[in-house]
C-alpha cells in the first residue's frame, strides 16, 4: 500500500521537533510491517522555520538509511497555504497560515532538497495560481486542501497544474451554503482531479465514503489515513506536532481545547481490513485505492 499523508504513528510525530532517526526508524518500520509500500511522511502548518527544519531532518534521515529511502517516496507538505476561515483551517495554528507566496515555495523545496513531492494549498490564497505553476514546473503534485475555492478559482487552479484535492469532506466548516460549498464544487470537477478520502469511518461517515467512492469513480480516489502519533496505539493524549490531542476509547481523535478532528488514530491497513464496511459491493478496484492511483500520480510504477 501507498499513503500518501502520514504525520505520525504508533507513537511517533513526524512534527516533533525532538523527532530522533531511532524514533523515525522504529515507526517506518511498524509502517512497514503493517503492509504499507511507499509512504509520505507529512509536514503541517508552522512557523516556516520550524517546517524547514522538521523537513530537512526527515530528509537527513532519509539519505543515511537506504532502508528508509526504499520506503520513504517523498514528503507531503500540508499547508502553510491554507485558509484562515475557521473550520477550514483545522488544527493547523492560525498565527503560522500564510498566503501563497513564490519565495517561501522556494525556502520550502530547498529544504526538501528534492525530496518533496505534494504540497496542499487553498487555491483562493495563491495569487494568480503562480505558486501552483511554480511547484508543478519543479515535478511536486499540488492538491487544494482546507480551502473554500470557488468554482472558478478551483477550476483555474486545474488549468496551472493543480492535480488533486485532499481528504475530501474534512478540513471543510461543519456548516456550508447548501448549493456552493467547496464538496459541491469538488464533486463537480471530479473528471480533472484525483480525490483523497480518510476512511476510518468517523472523518466521513461509511455510507458517505461509499458515495464518494462511487460518484468519484476508482480510477481517481486516494485513501490516505492522515494518521497522527496515535495510530496503533491505544487511546489516550497524544502530541501533533506540539497540540495536545486526545483519542478516545472509538479512535476519535479531537483536540484538547475544542472539537476539530486532528487526523485519524486508524493505519492504512486498518482502513483495508474495514473496508467491506464502505466499499460498493462486489468492488474489483481496491488496489487501485490502496496504491496504484497514488504510484501512477507520483510515476513511481
Ligand atoms: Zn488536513
Amino acid at each position: 500500500m501507498f499513503d500518501i499523508q502520514v504525520n505520525g504513528a504508533f507513537g511517533v510525530d513526524f512534527n516533533d521537533d525532538a523527532l530522533t532517526l531511532d524514533a523515525f526508524q522504529f515507526a517506518c518500520s511498524k509502517l512497514r510491517a503493517t503492509g504499507i509500500g511507499l509512504f509520505f511522511p507529512t509536514i503541517i502548518t508552522a512557523p516556516v522555520e520550524s517546517m524547514g527544519a522538521r523537513i530537512g531532518k526527515i530528509v537527513s534521515f532519509i539519505e543515511q538509511d537506504s532502508t528508509l529511502d526504499s520506503l520513504v517516496a517523498g514528503l507531503h507538505i500540508e499547508g502553510p497555504f491554507i485558509s484562515r476561515q475557521s473550520g477550514y483551517r483545522g488544527t493547523h495554528p492560525e498565527h503560522a497560515i500564510l498566503d501563497a507566496q513564490l519565495d517561501v515555495a522556494k525556502r520550502l523545496l530547498d529544504f526538501g532538497r528534492g525530496r518533496i513531492r505534494m504540497l496542499t494549498l487553498a487555491p483562493e490564497t495563491d495569487h494568480q495560481f503562480k505558486t501552483t505553476e511554480y511547484l508543478t514546473i519543479q515535478n511536486v503534485v499540488v492538491f487544494g486542501g482546507h480551502s473554500d475555492a470557488t468554482f472558478d478559482c478551483l477550476s483555474q487552479a486545474i488549468e496551472h497544474g493543480l492535480k488533486g484535492f485532499t481528504h475530501l469532506g474534512n478540513g471543510c466548516a461543519l456548516e456550508v451554503q447548501r448549493h456552493e460549498n467547496i464538496i459541491s464544487r469538488v464533486l463537480a470537477l471530479r473528471k480533472k482531479l484525483f480525490v483523497s478520502l480518510i476512511a476510518d469511518g468517523i472523518h466521513l461517515p461509511y455510507w458517505l465514503l461509499r458515495s464518494f467512492v462511487e460518484i468519484i469513480g476508482a480510477e481517481k480516489v486516494i485513501i490516505t489515513s492522515d494518521s497522527m502519533s496515535a495510530a496503533g496505539m491505544p487511546p489516550g493524549e497524544y502530541l501533533i506536532s506540539g497540540q495536545p490531542i486526545v483519542v478516545d476509547a472509538d479512535r476519535r481523535t479531537r483536540h484538547r481545547d475544542h472539537n476539530y478532528l486532528a487526523g485519524s488514530a486508524s493505519t492504512l491497513q486498518e482502513m483495508r481490513y474495514r473496508s467491506d464496511h464502505w466499499l460498493p459491493p462486489n468492488f474489483a478496484h481496491v488496489d487501485l485505492l490502496f496504491m496504484r492511483n497514488a504510484t501512477n500520480l507520483f510515476n513511481l510504477t
